[in-house]
């Protein structure tokens, strides 16, 4: 079993204690993990504290080059990264699984290196000189989640550390180790202390969320948690705060619709990760002139997809990440059962080791249902029957959550007109989920505050500061 180090101030913190990290798909252990606490919080924000003048003080270009060299080491330890991301978490070797998730941690950590932000001159005459300036935030504390541990965890690190900010890290209890060897790499590269990462869950989340060392907070994660965050966030001061939270994504299929050639695209919306992404699609609309046809051959195409163990190639989809989310997953399908819903594919779990769930197509889907109206995070789609296209709309857009949403049709330009009615940070049509490091991603309503990716998620981890000189 490999060892796993907590990394504070560019070296192995003493950890208090151990805990074990399962793997999904057998339940075997991992490895033990070491275990944070209070006073290593403590000492990682000072650590973050202590590294941030020296930090914020080196040369753009110079922390652009680090980046760079971080990139590479990752893409040098691919092999290593993503069997562990499988391992932790479960996702899949084949398809847009473990793989890709570390094929894009390299590609936006590279992107994040050639981002930059410049000075910004609104006025320069004998007046007065304006010039808008960004300056590092400070100690940014990143709270992770367990479905795309480590991309997620580059997504928040990466452009602190390119700004110029230091950053305290704490991944999911579920899924650590592969955020405890990225920062270790990092550290390879890094000045001691710029990069520091503790274990633990919701109280030492907590803890760091609310320390007054910290100055930022960067979240990924449900609402029901980044609602907490926030109150935490403001209680030593007010902290900055970047939430990409839940969702509950809407897809609409306009009328008449050739869904042949969209099958794939419509089962990766909905099924990657084994819909465990915040931005899967996870309620269908579907015309009631082709409700039956489009069941049918969606159904179809999704049962001859191999499921099973993540490290076997030839499977496409993994298991459910841990038992409590299998536990969610169970209800959301009984529930819509009791309530007259068709279960068409999968609904029952085999007796086997693992937290495996079929991959699971529910027609006759209503919006009372709790698979429908909450966010259910698992290999499950309902599928909603409608009668006209803005009605879909309107019943697409009655939640409280708006990360993403899609439109299908065979007019792109037909759809994008009914996918901008969507409220949601990002309308996709005829695809779901797919994600560009130059298209800023965030939520609107209760999906979240601020967004990632290029040079506005960059900002995201500035303040202004406006020099203005008379003449
Ligand atoms: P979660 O909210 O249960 O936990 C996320 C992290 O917060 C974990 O590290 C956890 O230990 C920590 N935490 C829990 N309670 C805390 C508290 N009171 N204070 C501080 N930290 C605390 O989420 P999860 O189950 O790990 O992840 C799934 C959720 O994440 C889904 O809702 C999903 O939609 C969302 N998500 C959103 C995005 C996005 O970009 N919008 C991306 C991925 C996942």
């Amino acid at each position: 079993m490999a060892a796993y180090v907590l990394t504070i101030d560019g070296k192995a913190a003493k950890a208090a204690g151990t805990f074990d990290v399962v793997n999904p798909a057998d339940e075997s252990v991992v490895a033990r993990c070491p275990l944070g606490s209070p006073e290593l919080v403590d000492l990682a924000v000072a650590s973050a504290r202590r590294a941030l003048p020296l930090w914020s003080a080196v040369p753009d270009a110079e922390r652009a080059a680090k980046l760079m060299e971080i990139a590479a080491l990752i893409e040098q330890h691919h092999a290593e990264l993503s069997e562990l991301v499988t391992r932790e978490q479960g996702k899949t070797q084949s398809g847009p699984g473990a793989n890709f998730e570390v094929g894009g941690a390299v590609a936006w950590t590279r992107v994040t290196a050639g981002l930059s932000l410049s000075a910004e001159t609104v006025q320069d005459d004998k007046t007065a000189s304006i010039v808008i300036e960004r300056k590092p935030v400070g100690v940014v504390a990143s709270i992770t989640p367990w479905n795309w541990p480590l991309i997620i965890a580059v997504w928040h690190v990466m452009p602190a550390v390119r700004v110029g900010c230091t950053v305290v890290i704490k991944p999911s209890p579920f899924t650590p180790l592969s955020t405890l060897r990225l920062v270790e790499l990092m550290n390879q590269v890094l000045p001691p202390g710029v990069v520091n990462v503790v274990t633990g869950g919701p109280e030492v989340g907590s803890q760091l969320a609310s320390h007054p060392g910290v100055d930022k907070v960067v979240f990924t994660g449900s609402v029901a948690t980044g609602k907490k965050i926030m109150g935490s966030a403001s209680q030593s001061g007010v902290k900055r705060v970047t939430l990409e939270l839940g969702g509950n994504d809407a897809g609409v299929v306009l009328p008449g619709t050739d869904i042949g050639p969209l099958l794939e695209k419509l089962f990766w919306g909905c099924f990657i990760n084994a819909g465990q992404t915040c931005a899967a699609l996870k309620r269908l609309y579907v015309h009631e002139s082709q409700y039956d046809e489009v069941v049918r051959r969606f159904t179809e195409f999704v049962a001859a997809i191999p499921v099973g163990n993540g490290l076997d190639p030839k499977n496409l989809i993994g298991p459910v990440s841990n038992r409590m989310q299998l536990d969610k997953v169970i209800g959301y399908v009984e529930d819509a059962r009791a309530r007259g819903a068709k279960v068409v594919l999968g609904g029952k779990r085999k007796e086997e080791p693992g937290f495996f769930y079929p991959l699971t197509v529910i027609a006759d889907a209503t919006d009372e249902m709790r698979v429908v109206k909450e966010e259910q995070f698992g290999p499950v789609v309902p599928i909603l029957k409608y009668r006209t296209v803005d009605e879909a709309i309107k019943r697409a857009n009655s939640l409280d959550v708006g990360l993403g949403g899609s439109v299908w049709g065979n007019d792109p330009k037909e759809a994008a007109k009914y996918a901008r009615q969507l409220e949601c940070g990002t309308a996709w049509v005829n695809q779901h989920g797919s994600l560009h490091p130059l298209a800023p991603f965030g939520g609107v309503k209760n999906s979240g505050v601020g967004v990632e990716f290029n040079v506005d998620g960059l900002k995201e981890y500035t303040t202004i500061q406006v020099v203005n000189v008379a003449r």
